[in-house]
């Protein structure tokens, strides 16, 4: 197990490099952690219809976007911790946007 939680943290290293350190509301993260899912379900069904035919199961990208989906849940966790949201208070920021916590609006 320990394996696994190493290709996690690497994927939450990669996600970092790739995009910066990600502050959303609960509902943005709900729809990239959602978005990550929709991809581990097509890769199951491509892999599934792609054994159908070799009679094997290929199911190394799917493994791979399994990770991603662990990834993405530690940083909206990671997220959360680190706005302090303990508290979940609704409010808008300046621009009108919808958030969940008040400490995220001070930024
Ligand atoms: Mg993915």
């Amino acid at each position: 197990m320990n394996t696994i939680f190493k290709e996690i943290e690497q994927e939450r290293l990669k996600q970092d490099a790739k995009w910066g350190i990600q502050n959303h509301s609960p509902v943005e993260w709900v729809s990239i952690l959602t978005e990550e899912v929709g991809e581990v379900s097509k890769e199951a069904l491509e892999a599934h219809f792609r054994g159908a035919k070799t009679c094997t199961v290929e199911l190394k990208n799917y493994r791979e976007e399994l990770i991603q989906v662990a990834a993405v849940a530690v940083a909206m966790i990671e997220c959360l911790d680190r706005n302090n949201c303990s508290d979940m208070v609704y409010t808008e920021d300046s621009n009108g946007k919808s958030m969940y916590c008040t400490e995220m609006c001070k930024e």
